[in-house]
């Protein structure tokens, strides 16, 4: 079951906690603050930060917002992988472990995907709560960042192994 095994990840708990909770769409985005009642419509409230025309689910927010579009084809290419953009999260989840060759490989992409999700949500809220805006090619900088640090804490590689360009996350 390709599911469970997304606790099987160097990152950091909470980060695997939060992906897991997205795949069952319980993270606080603003369509699901709308229908708990935190926020109300009107205003714009509940729209995506990057395109106001459309309100921010989960779906959007990770899969067919342009950002979020651009990150993850920004990651395809670094992984060196084809995927057609899928309906929903649980398919893209799939379709990343589908892609890789063995284990090791795919233990690397779901890393990936554990970085890509924080990633977006962190340019996300930092947007929101400090008004700071990044640009998609400073989120994919991000996502590749973080993904080492995760995989280097675990395995206790070099920093010099990243700065180089010799890391790349087959190696987790
Ligand atoms: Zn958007």
């Amino acid at each position: 079951m390709v599911f469970g095994k997304i606790w099987e990840s160097p990152a950091p708990s909470k980060v695997i906690a939060f992906s897991w909770q997205l795949l069952y769409d319980r993270v606080p985005t603003k369509v699901n603050l709308l229908l708990r009642g935190v926020i109300h419509h009107g205003g714009g409230e509940g729209n995506c930060v990057w395109c106001v025309d459309f309100r921010e689910s989960s779906s959007h927010l990770f899969l067919r917002c342009k950002m979020a579009l651009e990150v993850w084809y920004a990651i395809f290419k670094w992984l060196g992988v084809v995927i057609v953009m899928p309906p929903n999260l649980f398919h893209l989840f799939y379709c990343l472990s589908e892609a890789a060759t063995n284990k090791k490989v795919r233990n690397g992409y779901r890393l990936v995907w554990h970085s890509v999700i924080w990633s977006i949500w962190k340019a996300r809220n930092n947007r929101i709560f400090s008004n700071l805006v990044k640009e998609t090619l400073e989120v994919v900088e991000d996502v590749k960042v973080i993904s080492w640090k995760w995989s280097a804490a675990r395995l206790k590689i070099s920093p010099a192994c990243f700065m180089s360009g010799a890391w790349n996350p087959e190696f987790v």
